[in-house]
């Protein structure tokens, strides 16, 4: 797997750093963030370090269309079935911190609305 030895989620991928995982197989991986924004807050890589959403390949399109695919076992596994808000920080303009893609899915356990930044 290509990894960037200086990206915290490579280290993530590679279990130098520890992590809450949720969800793992052979291209993607799912875990809580350790700061949540709401009581229910993922984070869905892909195994691949790929920078951001501005810095895929067409050879990536597998592994892009596998993380929105897995979405929503995701969500069921952290119990948002009632449904979430996906968001995926882009470049420093787009509000990203790490530079490895991620897509945050947020969601509250009592089913009130996560908030509206869009709409
Ligand atoms: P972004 O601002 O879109 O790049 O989001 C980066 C996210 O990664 C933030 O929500 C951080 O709380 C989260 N984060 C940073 N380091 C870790 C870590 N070691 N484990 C889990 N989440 C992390
Ligand atoms: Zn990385």
């Amino acid at each position: 797997m290509e990894n960037n030895s200086n990206c915290i989620f490579c280290k993530i991928v590679a279990g130098q750093i520890p992590s809450n995982k949720i969800y793992e197989d052979d291209d993607i991986l799912a875990f809580h963030d350790i700061s949540p924004l709401r009581d229910i807050h993922a984070l869905i890589i892909p195994k691949k370090h790929i920078a951001s959403l501005a810095d895929t390949e067409n050879s990536d399109a597998e592994v892009l269309g596998k993380m929105m695919a897995k979405i929503k076992d995701i969500g069921k596994l952290v119990g948002a079935d009632a449904g979430f808000r996906c968001i995926i920080n882009t470049k420093e303009v787009g509000g990203q911190e790490v530079p490895h893609l991620h897509i945050h899915l947020i969601s509250t356990k009592d089913g009130s609305c996560v908030g509206k930044m869009i709409g």
